[in-house]
């Protein structure tokens, strides 16, 4: 699970998280939205500890992420490394090394990361791909891969690392219209064998049939977290209501 209490986080003198709570429950899916500049990539950013909360706190599987605020002792590093393994995140931009085949930007992490035999790592790198629905596109390098591809690349590169929670940032917003859904469908897919994640996206649909909770950010603030359809259907907060129109 992923407990996020009263996390308030500044840029400077800008406040870009204000008082943040959420519950992530093991297995759950929540979707982030809201307008542009929201702080949607902050929170999530946070969450694996890539951007420094200044209060409130962080528990990921009920252990401290970040340093305790009381006292302000810091986590070692060695252990943050440790827990951000455990933690799978995939962009907007796929990141993937242009000189390398699709296996081998899966296996590589693998390798480098947890020390595995590149023969194991490789095994493991294909069912990924697989998984994803690229068996036969492993030979493959980026320039030589759809977008919708390399993303999915990017997302077997995570499970690989048999991640204990996703985490997910635009994954279909670099996309061409076309390419979305064969991506969405991964992610469904990976909902659907109970991996617990977080997806900050702009696609409603998604949001209202994969979501357990939608969580709906306005200026730093989380305005309402609730079940898809009371934030995307008949969301009561006018500040939503405005959002979503601009959907339609
Ligand atoms: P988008 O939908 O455009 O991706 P977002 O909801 O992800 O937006 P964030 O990227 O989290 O928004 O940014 C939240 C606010 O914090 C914005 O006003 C942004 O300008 C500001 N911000 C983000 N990163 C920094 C930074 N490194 N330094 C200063 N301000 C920042
Ligand atoms: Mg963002």
């Amino acid at each position: 699970s992923v407990e996020i209490r009263k996390v308030n986080k500044f840029y400077g003198p800008f406040h870009a998280l204000k008082d943040i709570d959420m519950s992530i429950e093991p297995g759950k899916v929540t979707c982030l939205i809201g307008p542009s500049g929201s702080g949607k990539s902050t929170l999530l950013r946070c969450v694996n500890f890539l951007e420094e909360y200044n209060s409130g706190e962080i528990l990921i599987d009920g252990e401290l992420i970040g340093y305790e605020t009381a006292g302000g002792k810091k986590m070692s590093s060695r252990r943050l490394r440790e827990m951000r393994r455990t933690i799978g995140m995939v962009f907007q931009q796929f990141n993937l090394w242009p000189h390398m085949t699709a296996l081998q930007n899966v296996a590589e992490g693998l390798i480098r990361v947890r020390g595995m035999a590149r023969a194991e790592a490789e095994t493991r790198a294909a069912d990924a791909l697989e998984k994803v629905g690229l068996g036969d596109r492993m030979g493959n390098h980026p320039s030589r891969l759809s977008g919708g591809q390399q993303q999915r690349v990017a997302i077997a590169r995570a499970i690989a690392m048999e991640p204990r929670l996703m985490l997910f940032d635009e994954p279909t917003s670099a996309l061409d219209p076309e390419l979305v859904g064969e991506v969405l469908t991964v992610m469904k897919a990976l909902a659907a064998e109970g991996m617990t994640m977080v997806v900050v996206t702009h696609e409603m649909g998604f949001a209202a049939h994969v979501a357990d909770q939608v969580a709906f950010m306005e200026q730093g603030e989380l305005v309402a977290v609730d079940a898809p359809a009371n934030i995307l259907h008949h969301p009561e907060d006018p500040r939503i209501q405005s959002f979503l129109r601009t959907y339609h």
